[in-house]
């Protein structure tokens, strides 16, 4: 399909260059998880707030190439207003998609789960060295809604 790379590209640059809800949030009630990729220097840091099993917040900060944060903002903007349950399932389809076996439909429970403009990142399965890059921020919100979970159980 002619342009859909160009397409893509599009997209990556403009979360890149605008990113979505960036910046802080109060610690608590948000909890924060950090996240380093050393093979690209890229940071990043969730900040979540979670409220009766919802995301009710979310604020990234950071810095790195422009797949960790067009990746992290993209995803910030997936999750805010979603169930605890949705996230989840939405980060098990789109490490599915970065994965290179290629399970990304056939995860289970993830039917039904839009990726939206994060299939603009799927060309980057052809790139091993920067998936690592673009699940950064995925893995630090999986990190960060642990901590949440644990805050709700104390
Ligand atoms: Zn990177």
């Amino acid at each position: 399909m002619p342009g859909l790379e160009d397409l893509y590209r599009e997209i990556i640059l403009d979360h890149y260059r605008t990113p979505r809800n960036r910046g802080e949030l109060p610690t608590p009630p948000a909890v924060v998880a950090q996240g380093h990729n050393p093979l690209c220097g890229d940071e990043i840091s969730v900040f979540l707030e979670v409220g009766d099993g919802v995301v009710s917040d979310v604020k990234v900060g950071g810095q790195g190439c422009s797949i960790s944060q067009s990746s992290a903002s993209m995803m910030s903007q997936a999750i805010k207003g979603r169930s605890v349950d949705e996230v989840r399932a939405l980060v098990r389809r789109f490490k599915g998609m970065m994965s290179i076996e290629d399970v990304g439909d056939n995860e289970p429970g993830t039917d039904g789960v839009q990726l939206g403009d994060l299939e603009a990142l799927q060309g980057v399965v052809k790139f091993p060295v920067r998936i690592k890059c673009a699940t950064l921020a995925w893995n630090t919100l999986l990190e960060a809604l642990e901590q949440a979970n644990e805050t709700a159980a104390s």
